[in-house]
């Protein structure tokens, strides 16, 4: 029998609030992510015949590969037992590595970064070493790749995204997609978020966009036609509106544009309780086309899990919604499924996280990924130089990693395991820890260099929304600028933003200036180029601006163009 027949033949079998029971996308890790949410329960799985479950954060004390996959197992068991033992699906967001798992996956760079290196390679294999990880732990299902264009540093989301144009977008959609699903730890990639969600008026997250129908196509579509060639299973709706009107309720885009025009097959998930955050209703989001719905458990009032399963069904009872849409949406569940081999007898995946060979990759991926914007000849940092590193951002982890990173708004600790800080990295690259001094709070510290890691501090989403006056860096920080100018100490400044920031002044007074992005796990990547043992390759994905007047605008002469990059 083909796969098609079997789909068919199950779904036959199944009851109304079965077949709605594969709608449902609840969560299944513990009750300790920034929601709070309430786990499902395994034979809640079993009774509802649910189809999907989510992890929205690290697991608390369950650290190990072993502790998630038991976990996650007898999620898997509540849905093998139920009456039509439909397995499950799980999902979580591996946005730049296995990045919510508190043991030591490697943590790329954010896709900002990637977008730098040009280089759709490495990029495939950044996603493999992501989908290796992220199959170790038991989970089946990456939230991933970000295919927005992002057009304004405003966004909070700018740094999630490969860049500003189509063209960046194409080169790395299918590479991505591919690494994640074709690569020896299989998971399912998500294009996300379907479409346009990166050209709102003022950079607003979950705002509106009102460009024509022809610019959508021309500037966010590409990636997506590529991305479904490729066979990416999932398509995630998109919290904004179009036009006024959310997407999450936007049939001719959802079902006449994405199902229909472009022939996506996959299933189309919501976001985050997509129609109730969107101010829909559940049946008018499936009527839309988004089949598989994000539903937590509240952790305040509000409607959960149960209460789709009972509106979608009173709707299909009373005529507000057509049997066939809700099968329809049934059938591409399980169609991933199949595709996923979720059905076939499961092969145990090697348990290899945070391996020599995998942060290998990613400490390719931030050297590849650093631009450096300018340099009067202080680099490359003399190995027998007095180096002193100024800043926060200099010898933390969490900073250097941004959003998306052990917790949704990205973590407060120094450390996390596995990762170097960018301290660490030069003391262990220079190879003479003790000439590498750190000056955390900016005092004054005689060397012959100062390397000063200054930018933004860690966000997600709309937290990460700022006016075009406040992409700056804090006046604590442009102080120690006038420090070490002041002690004729010739100045290093190395960026981590997820953007680009309003830094003229500050790059007037340094000698040389290099952004880094939000590099990651792997620190000493940046030691790589500082010390000159590499050159510097990476060129800019997005328009600079010099001024605030600028940004979002693309107007008047940049700080620096797009495609921008010094060599040395
Ligand atoms: C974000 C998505 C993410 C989802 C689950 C939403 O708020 O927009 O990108 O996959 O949350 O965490």
């Amino acid at each position: 029998m083909s796969q098609e027949a079997r789909i068919d033949a199950l779904l036959e079998t199944m009851t109304l609030r079965e077949t709605i029971g594969q709608l449902v996308l609840a969560e299944v890790g513990t009750p300790v992510g920034p929601a709070q949410q309430t786990p499902v329960t395994p034979d809640e799985i079993r009774e509802h015949g649910l189809g999907g479950g989510l992890i929205l954060g690290p697991m608390g004390s369950e650290t190990t590969a072993e502790a998630w996959r038991e976990r996650i197992g007898r999620a898997r068991q509540g849905a093998a037992d139920s009456r039509c033992g439909v397995p499950l699906i799980v999902g979580i967001d591996a946005v730049h590595g296995h990045s919510y798992f508190d043991g030591p996956s490697v943590i790329f760079p954010h896709n900002i970064g990637l977008g730098a290196t040009r280089d759709p390679a490495l990029v495939r294999e950044v996603a493999a070493v992501t989908a290796a990880e992220v199959a170790a732990t038991g989970v089946d299902w990456a939230f991933s790749p970000t295919l927005a264009v992002a057009r304004d540093p405003r966004w909070g989301r700018m740094y999630e995204a490969f860049g500003e144009t189509p063209e960046i977008q194409r080169l790395f959609a299918a590479p991505y997609i591919r690494g994640l699903q074709d690569g020896p730890g299989r998971v399912a990639a998500t294009g996300k978020h379907f479409v346009g969600e990166g050209e709102t008026v003022g950079g607003v997250a979950r705002g509106d966009s009102t460009i024509s129908e022809a610019e959508l196509r021309q500037r966010h579509l590409p990636g997506y036609l590529d991305a479904i060639e490729a066979g990416a299973l999932v398509m995630m709706a998109s919290f904004h509106r179009w036009k006024g009107q959310q997407v999450h309720g936007h049939r001719w885009l959802l079902t006449t544009l994405l199902k229909g025009e472009l022939g996506f097959d996959g299933m189309v998930v919501s976001d985050w309780r997509g129609a109730w955050e969107s101010g829909l209703s559940v049946t008018e989001s499936v009527a839309a086309g988004v089949d598989m719905h994000m539903l937590p458990d509240p952790f305040g009032e509000g409607p959960g899990w149960r209460d789709f399963i009972d509106e979608i069904e009173a709707s299909v009872r009373h005529g507000r919604l057509p049997r066939a849409r809700v099968e329809d949406a049934a059938q591409r569940v399980l169609r991933v499924k199949h595709r996923l081999g979720l059905f076939d007898t499961p092969s145990a995946p090697p348990d290899d996280i945070g391996t020599p060979a995998h942060r290998a990759v990613a400490r390719r991926a931030v050297r590849q990924s650093l631009v450096l914007l300018d340099n009067d000849g202080v680099l490359p940092l003399s190995r027998d130089a007095t180096i002193v590193v100024v800043g926060r951002h200099g010898d933390h982890a969490g900073l250097q990693s941004g959003g998306w990173t052990k917790a949704w708004q990205g973590t407060p600790q120094r450390s996390y395991p596995g990762a170097t800080t960018i301290l660490e990295g030069l003391r262990e690259v220079g190879g003479h820890p003790e000439r590498v001094q750190y000056a955390p709070d900016g005092a004054l510290v005689p060397a012959d260099v100062a390397v000063i890691v200054a930018g933004e501090h860690s966000y997600a989403e709309l937290m990460g929304d700022r006016s075009a006056d406040e992409l700056v860096l804090p006046p604590g920080q442009r102080a120690w600028f006038d420090t070490y100018q002041r002690a004729g100490i010739p100045i290093v400044f190395v960026l981590i933003s997820g953007r680009p920031l309003l830094i003229g002044a500050e790059l007037a007074r340094a000698s040389a200036t290099v952004a880094a992005w939000l590099p990651g796990s792997e620190g000493a990547g940046i030691a790589d180029l500082l010390y000159g043992d590499h050159a510097f390759t990476g060129t800019l994905p997005v328009t600079w601006p010099a001024t605030a007047a600028q940004v979002g605008q693309r107007a008047g002469a940049p700080l620096f163009p797009r495609g921008f990059g010094l060599t040395r």
